[in-house]
């Protein structure tokens, strides 16, 4: 599969979670071995970035919209500011892919997606892709994943990547469609001036809080038939995910606080289903609640 757990770790640095976190305290903080420190910064403001910014910062990274809460982060204003201060700015699009929003063109430096979810579009292989100018490319190209610890894509899933980027457009009408009339049907989305500034349309995905906390989360979970419980997304399937019990089970309530969602959030990636299914499905198991 041309995988390694440590990929995701790495591919999973972008965040706009508020504050920041004790070096050490998780994982993907292995990255302090290469030597490089990071800093966690609320992009959702662009001026908090002006404080964390120092002499010695060198990329800023971030994915909009963010996992798993769904807020946006100005590409632009974003990009202004790491110009003026010659830092790279790096966009996970992989909530987006490039028929939604091309933040190269809003001023990022390099655009990475992960290719499992919607560039793939149906659950059956894991990939990814990293989108920059040359000159950039050159200085990582061959120095990257491959070398630290041997993962390489395989050709079937290179050719499953092809096959499934012929369907993109109409994949992605559909995916943000259903995700449309389920959001109006569960109620509004906050943020819409930024969104049709940067973006095409608003997504698949979705993030509902449910009030009953923890065990709500759990029993929406148990009451859906037609979705699948799953960690990805951008799936033909519709996959939802419980952050306070899944992803982030090992995060103490306080720390899933501090990155910006309770425990009652439920994250939902539309598929390409009937839309009435889809709603009997989702709604029927909000009213057994
Ligand atoms: C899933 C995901 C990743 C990790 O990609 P994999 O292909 O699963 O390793 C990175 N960023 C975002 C936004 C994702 O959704």
């Amino acid at each position: 599969m041309g995988w390694h757990p440590a990929n995701r770790r790495l591919a999973c640095l972008s965040a706009t979670d508020r504050s920041t976190i004790a070096d050490g305290q998780r994982p993907h903080h292995h990255i302090k071995r290469f030597g490089v420190s990071m800093q966690f910064v609320d992009l959702t403001d662009p001026a908090a970035l002006d404080a964390a910014l120092t002499p010695r910062t060198r990329v800023v990274i971030t994915e909009t919209p963010s996992n798993p809460n769904m807020r946006l982060v100005d590409i632009a204003a974003i990009a202004e500011r790491c110009r003026c201060v010659g830092v790279h700015l790096v966009i996970d699009n992989t909530y987006c892919t490039p028929y939604l929003q091309r933040p190269l063109e809003l001023g990022a430096d390099i655009v990475v997606h992960s290719a499992t979810k919607y560039l793939g579009g149906h659950g059956d292989l894991l990939a990814g892709a990293v989108i920059a100018r040359k000159d950039l490319i050159d200085q990582f190209r061959f120095v990257g994943i491959k070398e630290l610890n041997g993962a390489c894509m395989s050709a079937f899933d290179a050719s499953l990547v092809l096959r499934g980027l012929k369907t993109l457009t109409l994949r992605m009408d559909r995916h943000c469609e259903s995700a449309e009339m389920l959001a109006r049907d569960l109620e509004g989305h906050p943020q819409h001036a930024l969104a049709p500034r940067q973006m095409r349309k608003m997504g698949g995905m979705i993030a509902l809080e449910l009030k009953g906390g923890l065990d709500a989360g759990r029993r929406f979970m148990d009451a859906v038939t037609l979705a699948t419980r799953a960690v990805s997304l951008g799936d033909a399937e519709t996959l939802v995910q419980h952050p306070a019990s899944m992803t982030h089970a090992t995060y103490t309530p306080e720390e899933r606080l501090e990155h910006g969602f309770t425990d009652g959030l439920v994250r939902l990636s539309a598929g390409l289903e009937d839309y009435d299914d889809l709603k009997t499905d989702l709604l029927g198991a909000l009213d057994r609640l």
